[in-house]
């Protein structure tokens, strides 16, 4: 694990960690209802620690800024970290619960969810370690948002927002911004990628899920076409997407070679079940890329 003072780490990501529970129950209760799950599980998630992992397992050294519990879930959810190979010498214990993620999933794939963020709402975000790229999200206070693009921009760290869960924002953040990645639901909340260029963001990456990818730059737009392949579970691939951009990036890939194998990371983990076992690693990617 590297610690601050050793050399600048490639990606730094700002977000949310949760304990995700996961219920299988055969359909979604309605208001009112009970229904009884077939089976459950525990797993670490959230997207911020989904996109950390994600861009670690691509290569990238790898630091997390975020906040969980002194409690059980919270030293669980640093020692995945930490096994992912994360630094995590910026994440922080708060005296709130570890974030939790209630997911209900249906024998059809539907999922509802309800995210108690607990710690995540002490994450300030405005210390962050140096870094070629800067990746954050919307489960953590706007605030916190806000003040690490700052403080990214002052460094001259490429910014990366993912503006998940959907949220609109105001002009004075977009303009922090160099890379926005939404996907289309997330983009209708903010305008059309003309107007965010003209907010001042640099680049709109919009996740199509198996469409691909449409980028928009001051430049031109262009698509990256789906990788072909049997998707079981599309869980994290939004957030494999957003984790491999920035560790290609961070890396030196252009824009155009990082949103390939983005969209190669995004393929991949809608192929296995689950977050953090469906993220793929550099060899998986390569080998996609390579092969199609
Ligand atoms: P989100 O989960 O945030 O809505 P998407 O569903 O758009 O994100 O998925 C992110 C990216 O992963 C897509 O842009 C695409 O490149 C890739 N992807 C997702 N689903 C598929 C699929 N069924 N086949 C091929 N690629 C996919």
């Amino acid at each position: 694990m590297t610690r601050p003072g050793d050399a600048p780490v490639d990606v730094c990501v700002v977000g949310s960690a949760n304990l995700d529970l996961v219920a299988a129950a055969p359909r979604l209760p309605r208001p009112g209802e009970t229904v009884l799950a077939a089976g459950f599980a525990e797993h670490a998630g959230g997207k911020g620690l989904n996109q950390a992992v994600a861009a670690r397992r691509a290569g990238a050294r790898t630091a997390f800024v975020g906040a969980v519990g002194s409690d059980e879930a919270g030293q669980r959810l640093a020692a995945a970290l930490v096994a992912a190979g994360v630094d995590t010498s910026l994440l922080a214990t708060s005296e709130q619960p570890t974030g939790r993620a209630l997911i209900t999933v249906d024998e059809r794939g539907e999922n509802s969810i309800v995210v108690v963020p607990g710690a995540n709402a002490a994450v300030a975000g405005a210390t962050v370690p140096p870094a070629r790229v800067l990746l954050t999200q919307l489960e953590i206070p706007l605030a916190a948002v806000r003040a690490a693009l700052q403080a990214a921009r002052a460094a001259g760290t490429t910014t990366i927002l993912n503006p998940a869960p959907a949220a609109s924002l105001d002009p004075a953040l977009l303009a922090l911004v160099d890379l926005l990645v939404p996907n289309e639901h997330e983009l209708a909340m903010l305008g059309t990628p003309g107007e965010l260029l003209a907010a001042g963001v640099g680049a709109v990456v919009t996740t199509l899920g198996a469409e691909g990818i449409r980028v928009t730059t001051p430049a031109g737009e262009w698509h990256q076409p789906p990788f072909t392949v049997t998707a079981v579970d599309t869980t994290a691939a939004g957030d494999a997407c957003c984790g491999v951009l920035a560790a290609c990036l961070a890396l030196g890939q252009p824009l155009e070679r990082a949103v390939r194998t983005a969209a190669a990371a995004g393929a991949l983990a809608t192929t296995r079940a689950g977050a953090l076992p469906s993220l793929p690693d550099r060899a998986e990617i390569d080998a996609l890329v390579a092969a199609q």
